[in-house]
């Protein structure tokens, strides 16, 4: 189904290498066209990357993320998310609107927000999800097969001009410079950024660094708007009721546990019920040149 999926849209992707136009062939490879090949992989993800990338984040921490998203860790985020979404996009002219996660890791919230949406507005939103990691999106590609996912590098993305409707960029690095070149015209940016409260309690115990305790959105919000014109922004603030599994879990998908003593987050699964979560959520739409 994925696969069908490309089938379907292979007019958003790009060659990255000469920029030129892309087909599909065989339903298993595509081909740009001075013939720069990718295939398609057995679960229907395309990997995009002319070279490797290491990247820190392995199998075991986005089976992790799986995990804490199905636990709901994240559904008030998707749901202000989808939320916006609708009260963005009045009437879809097209018929099609392409939703692209940006840094899409291991796929749950793309998968989440494009199931809500057709859901609360029956209008079917293509959602394409990429990230630089190949472990993400073989975990994507398996678990949700309605999406379209590639490996690819935000700086160079494979990707035609002006094709999504909605990008979203949830707790990952921004380029705003592809951003501004991939989103339609009226389409709408929405960047989630962790909030000074975000799990504080895991803070407080596994960093004791004051520096690191304690951070400011000013620069984000300011790099946003020098890009973007903000539309808004929100915050979503609750706290997560969390047993000492489910916590095990959110630790290892977090990057601040990863340099943490075993004794110390032992002592955070013990001590700790509840977790705060805190983001912040900045929508807008391209600055008119
Ligand atoms: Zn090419």
């Amino acid at each position: 189904m994925s696969k069908l999926k490309i089938t379907e849209n292979t007019d958003l992707f790009k060659c990255p290498i000469c920029s030129s136009k892309m087909n599909i062939v065989d339903e298993k490879s595509l081909i740009c066209l001075n013939n720069h090949c990718f295939d398609l992989a057995r679960s229907g993800y395309v990997n995009f990357l002319t070279r490797p990338v290491k990247t820190d984040y392995d199998k075991a921490m986005f089976n992790s993320r799986s995990t804490i998203s199905k636990y709901g860790f994240f559904d008030p985020m998707i749901d202000a998310i989808t939320d916006i979404i609708g009260n963005v996009i009045h009437n879809p002219s097209s018929g099609r609107m392409v939703v692209l996660d940006a840094g899409c890791g291991e796929g749950s919230h793309l998968h989440q927000i494009t199931e809500k949406l057709y859901s609360t507005t029956r209008n079917k939103f293509t959602g394409a999800g990429m990230d630089i990691s190949k472990e993400g999106i073989q975990i994507a590609s398996r678990q949700y097969p309605d999406c379209i996912w590639c490996v690819g590098d935000l700086t160079n993305s494979p990707f035609m001009d002006k094709k999504f409707d909605i990008i979203l960029n949830i707790l990952s690095p921004s380029n705003y410079a592809e951003f501004n070149r991939l989103i339609t015209s009226d389409g709408v940016l929405i960047k989630v950024v962790p909030g000074r409260d975000y799990l504080k309690e895991l803070r407080k115990l596994l960093y004791h660094q004051t520096d690191k305790q304690s951070f400011s959105n000013e620069k984000v919000l300011k790099h946003f708007n020098d890009n973007f014109n903000l539309i808004d922004s929100r915050q979503i603030y609750y706290n997560k009721t969390m047993d000492a599994d489910i916590l095990a879990h959110l630790i290892k998908m977090t990057p601040l546990s990863w340099s943490a003593a075993e004794k110390e987050i032992n002592r955070a699964v013990s001590s700790i019920n509840s977790i705060t979560v805190d983001f912040t959520v900045l929508y807008g739409n391209r600055k008119t040149s």
